[in-house]
């Protein structure tokens, strides 16, 4: 592992990125670039990320050949097995590169953001393993909707704190963390969960998460001869398990296909496709695609999965879709949760809702006699209950 950069020195992906932040946060934000460029290419460094994904998440997580469905279809499909990983998604291996990071930057503090709760798990999860104080901001609407992950963040020792203001939702949360990184600017971490926020964070996420692909080329030459498939599909929120698997095909002639959540249709006015109804504007500390009205208020997201349920996309994506290297399909909740549901009794394996949406694209995909891998980017427990409402 080496990273080689995929932005310019600036963050930027063509027109999308950079570091739009308070003058308070500079220092803190290039004293985490400096640390992230030094350490990501040092050996020390990358071997105890590995040893703790091997041994401690449970990777290399299986590229497995998914018989069933590729009869269905007619096509090679082989399945990224990250719902096998330890928490039940891609997102642990953010927050294991990120807590080793924070740990050789002599952070005490560990703060994060989260909406559905994954993120806050996976980094309640590391902190624990690691024995730093995590503090996790959540809208208090989220806390009531996902109290089993609230639970789980306590049981792992995490402090829960509630966003009151605003809508109460991810967005908010997010300014809370934001804040307080602002207030504790010296001792304290952020830990951001997907290739969103200022400059270096989408680098340093895609870059943890590149592990996916990197096991995706060495697995495909064993069981096929061949390194790349024709074809890449992976669902997309903010961003990070789509730029893990795509992230050693961008520069190939491998089709890359994100799934979005159209919630209740594109033009229903409940809905989270940012790649169509997204326009240029800053969120987070970077220039994106968002959903905002004409004078720039951010438009509350709707999907029923509450992983995609975010107003922007990372700039990278932004980018790699403008241009046209990614192709953006937009899957409803009813075209996700029927794909979930026909998945679960055809291979025996329940997927996360937001995995339900990269799985419905493929019947919307001309994918006859192609080789395609799924990135089955998590498991589906946590959202049981909603899929058993629509059974
Ligand atoms: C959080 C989550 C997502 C969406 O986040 P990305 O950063 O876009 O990957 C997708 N799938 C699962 C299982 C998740 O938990």
């Amino acid at each position: 592992m080496k990273y080689s950069p995929i932005a310019d020195e600036h963050g930027f992906y063509g027109d999308f990125g950079g570091a739009f932040i308070p003058e308070m946060l500079r220092k803190n934000v290039e004293e985490l670039k400096n640390a992230f460029l030094y350490y990501s290419s040092e050996p020390e460094f990358i071997a105890e990320f590995k040893a703790l994904l091997a041994d401690y998440v449970g990777r290399p997580t299986p590229l497995y050949y998914s018989k069933n469905l590729s009869e269905k279809l007619q096509a090679g499909i082989y399945l990224k097995r990250e719902d096998l990983n330890h928490t039940g998604a891609h997102k642990v291996n953010n927050t294991i590169g990120q807590i080793l990071l924070a740990k050789r930057m002599g952070k005490k503090r560990i703060i994060a953001e989260t909406g559905a709760g994954q993120h806050g798990v996976a980094t309640a999860t590391v902190c624990a393993l690691m024995g730093l104080e995590c503090i996790v901001y959540m809208g208090a609407i989220d806390i009531e909707r996902q109290k089993p992950n609230v639970g789980r963040m306590k049981m792992l020792g995490a402090e829960v704190r509630a966003a009151e203001s605003g809508s109460k939702t991810l967005k908010d949360a997010t300014n809370e963390a934001i804040r307080d990184w602002l207030a504790n600017v010296d001792d304290t971490f952020y830990i951001i969960g997907s290739v969103v926020g200022p400059d270096p964070y989408p680098e340093m996420v895609a870059y943890f998460q590149s592990v996916i692909s990197d096991e995706i080329k060495k697995q495909l030459l064993e069981k096929t001869g061949k390194e790349n498939p024709d074809m890449v599909v992976a669902c997309v929120g903010g961003g990070s398990n789509a730029a893990g698997a795509f992230y050693h095909f961008i520069d190939s002639d491998v089709q890359l296909i994100a799934a979005e959540a159209a919630g209740r249709g594109v033009d229903s006015g409940q809905s989270a496709a940012t790649s169509v109804l997204g326009t240029i504007g800053v969120i987070h500390g970077s220039q994106t695609l968002l959903m905002q009205t004409k004078d720039g208020q951010i438009v509350e997201p709707y999907s029923i999965s509450a992983g995609l349920d975010y107003p922007g996309i990372g700039p990278m994506h932004a980018h790699l879709i403008h241009s046209k290297r990614v192709q953006s399909i937009a899957i409803t909740d009813n075209e996700a949760l029927s794909a979930g549901l026909s998945f679960s009794r055809l291979e025996g394996i329940i997927p996360a809702l937001e995995t339900s949406h990269a799985i419905a694209a493929l019947e919307r995909l001309d994918i006859q006699g192609k080789t395609v891998v799924l990135n089955l980017s998590g498991r589906g427990d946590k959202d049981l209950s909603t899929y058993l409402k629509h059974l």
